[in-house]
Formats: C-alpha cells, sequence, structure tokens
C-alpha cells in the first residue's frame, strides 16, 4: 500500500491551528471519540494519503465552516508537496485544495444557465463515482483495525461525514454566486444534477465483482438494462454491507489514484407547472387532442394544439400533457360553462409568472380562434389535479340530442310524456362499435337520471332530447341502440328506429377549477 507521509509533529501543529482558528469541536457530543483520538485519527488518515477535508470527514465533523476554508497558511513540507502531487486517496481530488480548479465550477454553472430557467432556487444532487465508495470503505476498515476502541462504540461507515455533504459544504458559495439563485437544501422544483466521473472506476469497481460476481455476472450481459452503469451504488452498497475487513482486503487493496476525479454532464430539470381552465367548443369538426394515424396528423388541429402552441413559448416548455373531465367527439359541441381541462407544461424554463399573465394568454388563445374559447384559465398544484379524475363515474352530465325518427312519423305528446316521466333509468351498455378498435369489449351500467323531449314544431320527425346522465353514457347509442348493443335504448322506449342528428354538451358538473374574476 503506498503512503506518504507528514511528520506527526508538522501535521498535529498544523490541526491545532486549525482547530483553534475555526473553532471546530473535535469531541461530538455523541459520544464518539476523543478530541485526541479525533487528532490521531486525522493523523492517520491524511499519512494514507488523504486531503484534510477527507480525513476531518472521518471524525464526523458536521460543520459546514470546518470544511470552508483553504489551509493556505499551512507550511508546506516537502512530503505535503508529495503528496499534493496526488490526487486524494479518498475523494480524487474533489474537495482538495490542489485540484480545485475554479473552471471546473465555471463550466457546471455555464451548463445550468444554458438552460436558461428562472427559478430563483436550486437543489443540488452530485452523484459520485462508486471507486470513492470503494476507498471510503478501504479507509474506515483500515480505521477501525488501527482503532478499536472506534468498533467497540458499534460505530458504522455512515458515522463519516458525507463527501456529498462536504462537496456542497465547498462549493454552494461558488454556485449560488454564478447561477444566482439560491441553494434549497430541502427540495427546489429546480434540480440540478451533477456527475462526477472517474477514468479508473471500471477497472477499481473490478474488486465488486471479484467478491460477488453472481451479483454482476448478468449486468455485463444487459448493459441496455443498466444503462446507468454496472456499477451502482446500490449494488455496492449491498455488495458491502455485512463484509467482514478481513473478506474486504482479500479483493481490494488502497492505492494512491493516477488521475483525479472530474466533472461529467450536468442534466437540469424543473417540475411541471400545471395550468387549468375550462373551454367551449363550437366546432363540429375538432377533435380534443391531435388525431394521429400511423404518426400522421388526420385533422389541421386539435382543442390542445390551439390552447397549447400559446401556452408552449410562454412557458418555454417542449412538451405538454393534456387531461380533461371525459372528452367529447369530433362532432360534438361543448358549450354552457364548458369542459374542465389541465394541462402539464414539463420541464418549464420559465416558472415565476403572474395570474394576469395567464389571463393575458388566456385572451390571446380567446381572440386567435372561434372554434373554442376558455376561461379560469389558472396555474393549479399537482394534488388538485386529482379532482378531475376523482370520482369521473359519479359526475353528472347534461347533454342536448336533436333526434330524427327514421319512418318520418312524428311523436305523439303521449309517447314523449312516458319517456319525460322516465328517472333513474340504468342503461346496460355494451361497449359501441364505433370504439372497440380502441376500448376493451364490456358491459357498463350506466345511469340516465332524467330525460325531457321537446317536438320541434318546423321540423317533422325531429325532436330536442335533453338528457342528465351519469358520466360515460354514450348518448348516442342510446339514442339509436347500436343494434341493441344499449338496452333499453330510445327505440325501445319510443317504439320506432331512431338517429341522433346532432350532440351537443350543455354542461359537464364539475366545479373545477375555480372560477376567476376577470377585472375589467
Ligand atoms: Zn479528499
Amino acid at each position: 500500500m503506498a503512503r506518504v507521509g507528514l511528520t506527526k509533529l508538522t501535521f498535529s501543529i498544523c490541526l491545532w491551528q486549525l482547530c483553534f482558528e475555526i473553532n471546530v469541536n473535535m469531541a461530538p457530543a455523541d459520544g464518539g471519540p476523543s478530541e485526541n483520538l479525533n487528532l490521531e485519527i486525522i493523523d492517520f488518515i491524511q499519512n494514507l494519503g488523504s486531503c484534510w477535508r477527507c480525513a476531518i470527514r472521518f471524525t464526523r465533523e458536521r460543520k459546514p465552516e470546518a470544511y470552508q476554508r483553504k489551509l493556505v497558511e499551512f507550511k508546506l513540507e516537502p512530503e505535503e508537496k508529495l503528496l499534493k502531487a496526488s490526487p486524494c486517496v479518498i475523494c480524487l481530488g474533489l474537495v482538495q485544495d490542489h485540484f480545485i480548479k475554479e473552471v471546473f465550477i465555471d463550466e457546471v454553472c455555464q451548463q445550468v444557465l444554458k438552460f436558461d430557467c428562472d427559478s430563483a432556487t436550486f437543489s443540488c444532487m452530485v452523484s459520485l463515482p462508486v471507486a470513492i465508495m470503494l476507498r471510503e470503505q478501504a479507509v474506515w476498515f483500515l480505521l477501525t483495525e488501527k482503532f478499536p476502541d472506534l468498533l467497540s462504540k458499534n460505530l458504522k461507515i455512515d458515522y463519516v461525514t458525507s463527501l456529498k455533504d462536504v462537496w456542497k459544504f465547498v462549493f454552494t458559495e461558488a454556485l449560488e454566486k454564478k447561477l444566482n439563485k439560491q441553494l434549497e437544501h430541502s427540495s427546489s422544483p429546480f434540480q440540478i444534477h451533477i456527475s462526477i466521473l472517474y477514468k479508473d472506476e471500471i477497472s477499481e469497481c473490478g474488486a465488486l465483482v471479484d467478491i460477488c460476481p453472481e451479483k454482476f455476472k448478468h449486468r455485463y450481459n444487459r448493459t441496455r438494462v443498466y444503462r446507468e452503469g454496472i456499477f451502482t451504488r446500490n449494488a455496492a452498497q449491498s455488495v458491502l454491507s455485512g463484509l467482514s475487513a478481513e473478506d474486504f482486503q482479500k479483493y481490494y487493496t488502497l492505492k494512491l489514484p493516477n488521475v483525479s476525479a472530474h466533472y461529467g454532464p450536468v442534466q437540469c430539470s424543473h417540475n411541471s407547472i400545471h395550468i387549468a381552465g375550462r373551454y367551449q367548443k363550437f366546432s363540429r369538426k375538432l377533435c380534443q387532442t391531435p388525431w394521429l394515424i400511423e404518426g400522421e396528423k388526420h385533422m389541421d388541429t386539435s382543442i390542445q394544439e390551439l390552447i397549447c402552441k400559446h401556452l408552449e413559448p410562454f412557458f418555454k416548455t417542449q412538451s405538454v400533457k393534456f387531461s380533461s373531465s371525459g372528452r367529447e367527439d369530433v362532432d360534438v359541441r361543448t358549450l354552457g360553462r364548458g369542459r374542465p381541462f389541465a394541462i402539464e407544461l414539463t420541464d418549464p424554463h420559465r416558472t415565476i409568472f403572474t395570474q394576469d399573465q395567464i389571463t393575458q394568454l388566456q385572451n390571446v388563445i380567446n381572440n386567435s380562434t372561434d372554434a373554442i374559447q376558455i376561461r379560469d384559465l389558472q396555474a393549479v398544484t399537482k394534488e388538485q389535479l386529482s379532482v378531475l379524475k376523482q370520482g369521473e363515474e359519479e359526475k353528472t352530465k347534461i347533454y342536448r340530442a336533436l333526434c330524427v325518427t327514421l319512418d318520418g312519423s312524428t311523436p305523439t305528446e303521449e309517447d314523449l310524456a312516458k319517456i319525460n316521466d322516465i328517472t333513474e333509468l340504468v342503461l346496460m351498455q355494451k361497449t359501441p362499435l364505433r370504439v372497440l378498435h380502441r376500448r376493451p369489449l364490456a358491459v357498463r351500467p350506466r345511469t340516465v337520471h332524467e330525460m325531457k323531449a321537446t317536438l320541434l314544431d318546423d321540423r317533422p320527425g325531429h325532436f330536442i332530447l335533453r338528457l342528465k346522465t351519469q358520466a360515460g353514457t354514450y348518448i348516442k347509442e342510446f339514442v339509436h341502440g347500436d343494434f341493441n348493443r344499449t338496452v333499453p335504448n330510445l327505440c325501445i322506449l319510443l317504439g320506432r328506429a331512431i338517429d341522433i342528428v346532432a350532440l351537443d354538451v350543455d354542461a359537464v358538473e364539475l366545479d373545477w377549477p375555480p372560477v376567476i374574476a376577470i377585472q375589467t
């Protein structure tokens, strides 16, 4: 094992200076090692070739300020210069003054700024090479061999302050300054994921395969499945947990690294923004969402596109998901107060906005088309969205259908009175023929709560049927019967063949989202 040493005396003086100047409490209050033992631990770990930050991690130092200074006043001994030429044996130079270059953080920030997100906060995830985990484990075993007292206190490796935390202690200030955003320690909707890479990752992690060949054998053959890498932290964790020092050391020897770790790609993402409202649909040639047949658009536009083509550029998002409280057929209008809908804007780059701006967007959308009008446009939380789907079956909808008798006869007032008296009529609806290609075959009970038919004086054989039904009732099929796949149906009730000429949704009785009062 390579060991590069400082003289104990030089180091202890430096360390005392450090403790004194930054007022580090070297004796944790939770019954950890004493002050003197901590000094010996630091000395021992630095002699293995570690940087000073990694060394104090092993004393369970948790205070950020303990890690946030450069020890420029340390007198460099020849041995220390030699040590500094090699990356730290544990963190691979990641939090080691000699290897910290401002340009690294600049590059990370450049990548984040390219994402151009206006969020005032961020949270930061750092993924470390698994090789660092192995190195920490190796040092821990050496440490507990050297200081059996640590083991007698039943301390485990999670006693060591995590390198991810220390990375944040060291770099947060620079990140915040360069990004002009605050780090949110709990969770920010804007997440930055920084990958730290290491050239010798695969060869060093080979020890894991030697320790537990079964765990990794199939991973080598299934690199497509294990895209994130053969060696994940979870896999390493499960191999290392419960492993004795003796078994570990049979396969792994701590060596000074040849190269330092480096920064890989930075990924940014922002939680979705959800916008809700209600739409009225005045066209009988408009579908709700893009109608694609083998990837080709079947109709010019859709309700989703008419709305989203204005939302997408505003929120600087590339993809949207449209959902609504049910949907009408292409040839059905939706009138009244309209149908509630919600749009998920994924990975938005614009995240700060006001209700006034949303109302302006609503006006722009309404002025851009005669086919739809929207109202009550507003931001909602993800949790509120459940209202759209919750109890969908219990919601009622009100329809108006223009019907015609196929033999041209006009129903008598008595005929109509018969159906007007019916309430809570339960239909058994077999999946309609027209949707059988995309819906499973089933028989669904649906309730017509009430009906009212009115003759049209100027159009013989025609009448208007108003219905209040359970959501999910197929109205067209109730009228024409769908070859008796819906029973009872209007043909049976009136004793003659009937067809539907036009259908409107008059009300979707879901009081959501809340009404937005427009200031005029
Ligand atoms: Zn280190």
